[in-house]
C-alpha cells in the first residue's frame, strides 16, 4: 500500500520541453543569420537539474534529458553532481556553487566541471589538479552586478592573471548570472549584459585561449536573444513553467502533477471550528473533505484560506490550518464527494481553465515563486515516472 499523495513526473514532457526550447533557439538563430545579425550558430543548452531537478527527481530527469540530446547538465554542488555520475549520467556536468577545498576530490574523480568564482578557489583547484597531474576544465564566473558569487567585473586585471597562468586549469567558458532577468522594467539587466560583453571582449583580446560564453537563465532566454551566446541555462522552462511575470508562446508541456485522494468526509454544524487553532468556522452546514497531504509534503501553511484543490473537476477551497500530514477542504458545493475520490493539488482535472492548478498559480496564492513551490515538495512524496 503506497501513500496516496504522489507526484507524477512526465518524462516525455521534459524531453519535449527540451526539444521545444532547442528548436526555438535554432529558429531564432537562423532568423538572425538571415538578417546578418549575430549569433550565427544556435546556442547549446545547459539543462539545469539542481535541487533534485526542481523537486522532480534529478537522476530520472537527467537521464531523460540526456536521451533527448542534452550535452550539458548543471547542478548546484558537487554532491549533486556525484549523484548523477554514480547513476550513470555521462553528459558534461557543470557545478554552479562555490568550491571549498574539501570538495575538490569529487570534481576530479567524477569528472565534473567546476565554476571558478574566486582567486582562492582558482589557487586550490590548480594545486589539486597539479598534485594529481591532471588538466581540469572550468567555467569562470564573472559578477556583473548580482553581487553574489563571481570575480568582480571591474577588478579582473588584478584577479584573473593568476587564473590564466594556472597550468593545470583551463578556462573553457566565461559566464555571468542576471539578477533581474524576469523584470522587464529593470535597467540592471542591460547593464549586466553590457558589462559582460565588455569583459568577454577584453578577455578575448588579452588571452590567447578561446573560451565560450553563457549567461541566460529561463527568463533571460525568453527575453533577449542577445544574451544567448554559446550556451543558455534554462531550469524552470524545462519543467514546463515560465518564470513570472513573463509569458511565453512556447508550447511547453506541464511536467509535474501532484495528486492525492479524499480519505474522509465530515459534516460540520454552524459555528463549529476546524483544525489547529480552529480558525475556520462553519457559517452554514458544511461538508469537509480530508486530504492526506500537509506541510511535511511541501504544502505551504499560507494556503489556508487562500488555496484550492481539485475534486470531481471543481475547485474546493482549503479551509482551516494546513497541518503536517493533512489539509481540510470545503466540499459543501461539490455534489457527491466521498472517500477515495481523486484530488489534484497541482495539475489538471478536466480541460476547462479552472480545472487546472499550476505551480505559478499556487505560488501566487502564497506570495512566493513557482521555483519554491516545486523545490520544496517533500521527500516523503513518492515520485512516479511515466
Ligand atoms: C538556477 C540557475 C539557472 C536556471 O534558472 P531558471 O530561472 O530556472 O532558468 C541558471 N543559471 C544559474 C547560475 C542558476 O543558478
Amino acid at each position: 500500500m503506497i501513500r496516496c499523495t504522489v507526484a507524477r513526473v512526465d518524462l516525455d514532457a521534459i524531453r519535449s520541453n527540451f526539444l521545444t526550447i532547442r528548436s526555438y533557439l535554432a529558429r531564432d538563430a537562423s532568423l538572425n543569420r538571415d538578417r546578418g545579425v549575430q549569433p550565427s550558430a544556435p546556442p547549446a543548452i545547459i539543462a539545469v537539474v539542481k535541487a533534485n531537478a526542481y523537486g522532480h527527481g534529478s537522476v530520472r530527469v537527467a537521464r531523460a534529458l540526456e536521451e533527448a540530446g542534452a550535452p550539458w547538465l548543471a547542478v548546484a554542488d558537487i554532491e549533486e553532481g556525484i549523484e548523477l555520475r554514480e547513476s550513470g549520467v555521462r553528459a558534461r556536468i557543470l557545478v554552479f556553487g562555490a568550491l571549498s577545498v574539501s570538495d575538490l576530490d569529487g570534481v576530479i574523480t567524477h569528472e565534473l566541471t567546476p565554476t571558478l568564482s574566486s582567486p582562492a578557489a582558482a589557487g586550490a583547484l590548480q594545486a589539486a589538479a597539479a598534485a594529481r597531474g591532471v588538466q581540469l576544465k572550468c567555467h569562470l564566473k564573472v559578477d556583473t552586478g548580482m553581487h553574489r558569487l563571481g570575480f568582480r567585473h571591474d577588478n579582473l586585471e588584478r584577479t584573473l592573471p593568476l587564473v590564466f597562468a594556472s597550468s593545470n586549469v583551463r578556462v573553457e567558458a566565461v559566464h555571468t548570472h542576471f539578477a533581474t532577468a524576469e523584470d522587464p522594467e529593470s535597467l540592471l539587466f542591460n547593464e549586466q549584459r553590457v558589462r559582460f560583453d565588455a569583459v568577454c571582449v577584453k578577455l578575448a583580446g588579452e588571452h590567447a585561449v578561446p573560451f565560450l560564453r553563457h549567461a541566460a537563465n529561463s527568463a533571460a532566454l525568453l527575453r533577449d536573444s542577445r544574451v544567448w551566446y554559446d550556451f543558455v541555462r534554462p531550469g524552470l522552462l524545462l519543467y514546463g513553467v515560465a518564470p513570472p511575470p513573463l509569458a511565453t508562446t512556447l508550447a511547453l508541456a506541464p511536467v509535474m502533477t501532484l495528486v492525492s485522494r479524499v480519505v474522509a468526509v465530515k459534516g460540520l454544524r454552524i459555528g463549529e471550528g476546524v483544525g489547529y487553532g480552529a480558525r475556520f468556522h462553519a457559517e452554514r452546514p458544511t461538508r469537509l473533505a480530508v486530504v492526506p497531504a500537509g506541510y511535511a509534503d511541501g504544502l505551504d501553511r499560507r494556503l489556508e484560506g487562500r488555496g484550492f484543490v481539485l475534486v470531481r473537476g471543481k475547485r474546493a477551497p482549503i479551509v482551516g490550518a494546513v497541518s503536517m500530514d493533512m489539509v481540510t477542504v470545503d466540499v459543501t458545493d461539490i455534489a457527491g464527494v466521498s472517500p477515495g475520490d481523486d484530488v489534484v493539488l497541482l495539475g489538471a482535472q478536466g480541460s476547462e481553465p479552472l480545472q487546472r492548478i499550476d505551480a505559478r498559480e499556487m505560488a501566487s496564492w502564497i506570495g512566493t515563486i513557482p521555483y519554491e513551490v516545486l523545490c520544496r515538495l517533500g521527500s516523503r512524496v513518492k515520485r512516479e515516472y511515466d
